[in-house]
């Protein structure tokens, strides 16, 4: 039984493991001939990259409001947590309090024999005669009263420590129900803002979907799975000759090639495709006009 199941997991590992080093392979293949990626579409590279550029703006925006959503889905959990956690305490403290009350009734128990003893040898010492016999028996009565007060001490010490655990129970009591009101109205919110937040996914999802029926297939096939790999913009553009997703140089013969915007083209380094920001085609995408009027902003 636990063998199959290794050997099940080991074979899901290896399958997992295999189309993951397919998938990089693959791209490794478009990304090492950059220059060779003829498309049918050549020479309106820049219109097809326009639509991607769009979808991947919507993209973007849906894996920050994942990251969002898993990060209150987080929240939630910790308020579950922090519940069971303080019930658990609760629990505890009221066995705590269960054993002391045993102990102390077996002590009472054994404090009442002691004192019938006691009792006993008082009334036998009234009957004795011989000196030898008195001493012997007020021994016993001396030990037997050590035992008495020994008990009755380790009664008051148990009754102590159970006033005291009672006082936390009753703090941990406190707690719970304080918390208990303040995690609801939280976890309320927290559900609310998933509530946004699917909404907000699904709208993307629909515009997204929109976008995508118009797209040029290969390029947002290759598009899509740069950003499975990367979870970040993957489609860039070249700044001061540097790749902006990876910030590594490149060369003037690469920048002419982007610049051209005939081919799709790879960065070396990190895999993504470049766009020069300035071309016509591109105007009016919102990545363009977002950075223009960053750097309106910036001159004045
Ligand atoms: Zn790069």
């Amino acid at each position: 039984m636990y063998k199959s199941r290794f050997f099940l997991c080991n074979f899901y590992r290896f399958f997992k493991s295999f189309f993951e080093h397919k998938e990089k392979l693959e791209i490794f293949e478009e990304t090492r001939y950059p220059y060779l990626l003829n498309h049918p579409w050549e020479g309106s590279m820049q219109d097809a990259l326009k639509q991607i550029l769009e979808i991947q703006e919507l993209d973007i925006k849906m894996i920050r409001l994942m990251r969002i959503k898993k990060e209150r889905l987080k929240e939630l959990d910790q308020i579950e947590a922090l519940r069971k956690e303080l019930h658990q305490q609760f629990k505890d403290k009221e066995a705590d309090i269960a054993e002391i009350n045993k102990s102390i009734r077996a002590l009472e128990a054994k404090l009442s024999e002691v004192a019938e003893k006691l009792k006993k040898l008082e009334s036998q010492q009234m009957a004795i005669k011989k000196v030898e016999e008195f001493n012997a028996l007020t021994q016993e009565m001396t030990t037997t009263e050590r035992e008495r007060i020994s008990l009755e001490q380790k009664v008051a010490d148990l009754v102590d420590r159970r006033t005291a655990e009672e006082e936390l129970l009753e703090k941990i009591r406190d707690s719970m129900n304080s918390s208990e009101e303040s995690s609801l109205a939280l976890e309320k919110e927290i559900q609310a803002s998933i509530t946004l937040i699917n909404e907000e996914g699904s709208h993307l999802k629909e515009s997204r979907a929109a976008l995508a029926t118009d797209a040029e297939p290969d390029t947002l096939r290759i598009y899509e799975r740069l950003l499975r790999n990367k979870k970040d913009r993957v489609i860039v553009p070249i700044e001061n000759r540097t790749c902006t997703g990876c910030h590594i140089a490149l060369t003037a013969q690469h920048e002419n090639v982007v610049r051209k915007g005939e081919n799709l083209c790879f960065c070396e380094h990190c895999s993504r495709v470049h766009y020069w920001r300035e071309s016509e085609a591109l105007e009016g995408t919102t990545v363009v006009t977002k950075r223009r009027r960053r750097r309106v902003a910036s001159t004045t």
